[in-house]
């Protein structure tokens, strides 16, 4: 069976600016043996060609900015889809700007058809500039629904999403969000994947360490879903969640010699393990996305390393 897959980065490829043991040795084995892959992930910021050059620093070659699909391009392929030839204000970086010129979608400060928030700083006058687009009119959308992001094992910055909510808090407007879990991020990337396999994949997986975004929006689209527990989950965590991984692996590691092989998995071991091994271990949630709990407190995400 031909098997696609679609690989979140952080905390899957890399945590801070290491890879993953086995993770090289896992690309080159999909590279090796003609398996259509690419690289999903939430972070608006970078271009594809910022990610392929960043890995190649971390020792990973083999990789060109066709492997990578971004939120951002995603925002850039909604709008192109929904609203060609529209405008925006964006607040954002340059994988969000460059992903929106791509698709002729010009900016615009004085009258935009949207205000669009990525990943990234900005400042009070961007914020209040945004606000008074959005009261004449224009629409709000984020590129990924992340209030925060890691940064180190004891460290995290704000995502979009946390910069979306500022926005709608002071509009009263609501967001919608791109990326992950968004299905229009794994219909889109599925639609890559096939362009770039030169034919649909017969099934397609996504490998993830996040169950709100990577997990969920897998099961959602009727992905396979393989959780890794190399990122922001714990494994006494994915009992919280009422969706489930297909599978659970320490790292991808664990794919390489099937990926050589193509011997499908024996799932049994793990779905004896999704049914019966997670248990809820604690009250109350911090979920990086929360983006249906408006009205609920934002606490601190839970430092996982
Ligand atoms: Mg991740």
């Amino acid at each position: 069976m031909k098997t696609g897959y679609l690989i979140d980065m952080d905390g899957v490829i890399y945590r801070e600016n290491h890879l993953i043991p086995g993770v090289p040795e896992f690309i080159q084995a999909l590279i090796a043996t003609g398996a259509p892959f690419l690289f999903l992930t939430n972070n608006s910021a970078p271009t594809p060609e910022d990610l392929a050059v960043r890995l190649k620093h971390l020792g990973m070659h083999g990789l060109y900015a066709r492997h990578f699909y971004t939120s951002a391009m995603n925002t850039a392929d909604f709008l192109c889809e929904t609203d060609p030839g529209c405008t925006a204000f964006v607040i954002g970086e340059g994988g969000l700007l460059t992903a929106l010129h791509e698709r002729k979608i010009a900016n615009d400060a004085i009258e935009p058809r949207y205000v669009v928030v990525g990943e990234g700083s900005t400042t009070m006058d961007r914020l209040t500039k945004a606000h008074e687009c959005i009261e004449r009119g224009a629409r709000l959308l984020a590129t990924n629904p992340d209030n925060w992001c890691p940064v180190s094992s004891t460290k995290t910055r704000p995502g979009a999403g946390a910069t979306a909510a500022f926005l709608e808090a002071s509009t009263g407007r609501r967001a919608y969000y791109l990326g992950k879990p968004n299905g229009y991020m794994f219909h889109r990337a599925r639609r890559k994947l096939a362009e770039l396999a030169l034919g649909e994949p017969e099934q397609v997986v996504m490998i993830g360490d996040t169950m709100e975004t990577d997990i969920r929006g897998a099961f959602e689209a009727g992905m396979q879903s393989y959780l890794v527990l190399s990122g922001s989950t714990q494994f006494e965590d994915v009992g919280d969640y009422v969706y489930q991984p297909t599978r659970v692996l320490r790292t991808v590691a664990e794919l390489t010699d099937e990926v050589h092989t193509g011997k499908p998995p024996d799932l049994r071991g793990d779905r004896a393990a999704a049914s019966s091994g997670f248990r809820s271990s604690k009250a109350g949630l911090r979920h990086q996305t929360d983006i249906l709990a408006l009205h609920k407190p934002r606490p601190r995400p839970a430092m996982t390393k």
